[in-house]
């Protein structure tokens, strides 16, 4: 067991100038308190990711690192979205510390789970997920669509761990094996269970936001189920997708149309069933289409193999090293 790991946390942010000033106070204290209880090392560090943000939330994260040491930020070129700001927080942490945990800065994931994921992690688990023991402070519409986003994600066959989001510890092992993985098309919390070593689970009360707005909107929310960031030019096949749905919608209609019809007598013999086969048949075939085309997007994405993020500015990081997310 390392006495008094070195624990990075690592927070990514989009336009939350209105939350970090409330909880960036939260964050210093808690890693304050447990640097000075002995509880992990004096070069924990508190890592910001700036995502691009159009606001202000960068000048916040310079001014908090100017006043305490603790405090360190990196700032990417654009907005690149959540799980790459995350992977890009984590590929700056590799090797600069014992142990990482990553959190969202809106105040969300409760602070005082760190203390158990520490118990865990001191038990030998390598990975510590944080689970939601319950969602009663999120609004109905956001839990049973987050629920059923798990349960869809299960039953599709990816191994994820039910209401955990990315709200996890990791040790530098994990995270170096885990930089292994060069794929594009993010999914954070599927992949990272796939590293393997012994894993524990740390149960925690979803909060309410303390400010802002969620950048979660039900929209975003399918495509992340749907190994979600993609380019510009995969859009048209998720049209198809959408096409071949509304055609199978309309077809339904044709077919109890068709059916109703046929009781009336009012049709001619053979016209029903041929309508009925044609219009379904033409659905489904469209849906399949827009289906595959989702994953020869992604084949697409994966081949180019681009950065996954660029780092445009450090602010107080060990040592600044290169490291443009081609790892
Ligand atoms: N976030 C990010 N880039 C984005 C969108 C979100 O870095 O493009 C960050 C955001 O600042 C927050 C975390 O990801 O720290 C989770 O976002 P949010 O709280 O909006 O999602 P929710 O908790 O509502 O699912
Ligand atoms: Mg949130």
């Amino acid at each position: 067991m390392i006495e008094r790991p070195v624990l990075w946390i690592i927070i990514p942010c989009y336009n939350e100038e209105q939350v970090l000033p409330v909880t960036s106070e939260m964050f210093t204290e808690k890693l304050s308190g447990l640097i000075n209880a002995g509880r992990v090392g004096e070069k924990s560090r508190l890592l910001f990711v700036n995502d691009g943000s159009k606001d202000g939330t960068w000048d916040i994260i310079k001014k908090l690192s100017d006043e305490n040491p603790i405090v360190s930020g990196i700032s990417l070129s654009c907005n690149r979205g959540h799980q790459n700001a995350l992977l890009a927080g984590l590929c700056e942490a590799v090797d600069k510390c014992d142990i990482t945990i990553s959190m969202d800065c809106d105040g969300q994931d409760d602070i005082e789970a760190v203390d158990k994921m520490l118990d865990r992690f001191g038990e030998g688990c390598q990975v510590v997920y944080g689970v939601r023991s319950s969602r009663e402070k999120d609004t109905f519409f956001k839990r049973f669509t987050a629920e059923s986003f798990y349960k869809l994600m299960m039953k599709m066959g990816v191994e994820v761990v039910y209401n955990h989001a990315d709200y996890r510890l990791i040790s530098n092992r994990v995270l170096k094996e885990f930089t292994d993985f060069h794929e594009v098309n993010l999914f954070l919390r599927g992949m990272i269970p796939l590293v393997g070593f012994k894993s524990g689970t740390v149960e925690y009360k979803r909060q309410e936001r303390l400010a802002g707005n969620t950048h979660y909107p039900l929209s975003k929310m399918l495509a992340l189920a749907f190994d979600g960031i993609t380019s510009l030019s995969i859009k048209p096949i998720r049209l198809i997708t959408g096409i071949g749905i509304l055609v199978a919608i309309i077809s339904f209609i044709f077919i109890i149309w068709a059916i109703v019809d046929f009781f009336l007598g009012k049709t001619v013999s053979g016209w029903s069933s041929t309508i009925c086969v044609v219009s379904f048949i033409g659905g489904i075939q469209l849906i399949a289409l827009g289906v595959i085309g989702e994953y020869v997007g992604k084949i697409y994405l994966e081949t180019k193999a681009r950065p996954r993020f660029i780092i445009e500015e450090r602010l107080n990081t060990v040592n600044d090293s290169e490291n443009n997310g081609a790892i």
